[in-house]
């Protein structure tokens, strides 16, 4: 089966002075996944080496760039799924780990679909994953952008999530998303991004989807499923995409984009946000591809 992956930085507005981080940390994400696949690796261990590199770089609200919730606390949210045996794993409100990708990789590898908030650490500790100091994932650019917030008593929204899907030389499918959530969120919430069908999905033969925005609006459309199911062998990937969008407006309100790879391979990618900076690597494209919003992959086209 041909390789193909691609990863999204989140559906937002990127300010042109953060343009470049957002291209270097999406291409550098892509090319470690890339890399897995090409060594034959599987799509799972792909999509949590792009997830690795996007949470520990601070451009993205995920791992080290989480925005804070209301109370002033980071609580970030993972989830993965893989297509084969349709085993799924996710972390919500997690405290104090720097990736949550690695903890909802365990979550994925033993029997609840779900773990969260104190009890979600406690089970990365048992599990090995080193813990840190919550507030060691606080940097000074999150912690002052809150103070403001506060000010203004403002929920204002940040959405820079992260996430990647994969296809690997074995047809099999997995997605991942990794998130610091809303910003200014109600502490305890839990966003679309480690809940199935909503946030992620993967089914071989059909497809992948990572999906960005208003998560709380994506849950309430199961997002990613609608997205595969969308799908169809005879028509580009990208339809899906953009009938998944225009199925979530015509639904609710709200920003929201996703990232897909259908059965043979074929990547798409919509939004409604300003932007969503997109990678994406395939054996049939020479070099990886970045474009900041679709409008732009559009026009270089
Ligand atoms: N979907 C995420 C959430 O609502 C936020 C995002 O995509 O940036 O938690």
């Amino acid at each position: 089966m041909p390789i193909a992956l691609i990863v999204h930085g989140g559906a937002s507005e990127v300010p042109p002075e953060e343009q470049p981080a957002y291209e270097r940390g999406c291409l550098a994400a892509a090319e470690a996944g890339w890399a897995v696949l090409r060594n034959g690796g599987a799509a799972l261990d792909a999509v949590i080496a792009a997830i690795r590199i996007m949470e520990d770089d601070p451009t993205f609200n995920a791992g080290c760039g989480s925005v804070l919730n209301a109370d002033g606390r980071v609580q970030m949210d993972a989830g993965l799924m893989e297509g084969t045996e349709s085993l799924a794993g996710g972390v919500g409100a997690i405290e104090g780990v720097r990736n949550p990708i690695l903890v909802a990789r365990k979550v994925l590898d033993s029997m609840p679909a779900m773990v969260v908030g104190a009890d979600a650490r406690r089970f990365a500790a048992e599990r090995g994953i080193p813990l840190c100091d919550p507030d060691e994932m606080i940097t000074p650019k999150q912690r002052q952008k809150w103070e403001k917030a506060k000010q203004q008593s403002s929920a204002s929204k940040k959405m820079d999530t992260v996430g990647c899907v994969a296809m690997d030389s074995q047809g099999r499918i997995a997605a991942g998303a990794s998130t610091g959530g809303l910003s200014m969120k109600v502490p305890g919430r839990v966003g679309d991004s480690p809940q199935i069908g909503c946030g992620i999905y993967a089914e071989n033969g059909l497809g992948g989807c990572s999906v960005t925005g208003d998560g709380d609006a994506i849950a309430r459309v199961v997002f990613a499923k609608t997205a595969c199911d969308l799908i169809r062998p005879d028509r580009a990937a990208e339809e899906a995409a953009r009938q998944a969008v225009d199925y979530f407006q015509s639904r609710v309100a709200g920003e929201a984009g996703c990232i897909l790879i259908d059965g043979a391979g074929r990547t798409g990618w919509a939004h409604n946000s300003a932007h969503m900076p997109v990678a994406y690597l395939r054996e049939d494209v020479d070099a990886p591809r970045y474009f900041i919003a679709k409008r732009e992959e559009r026009e270089a086209a």
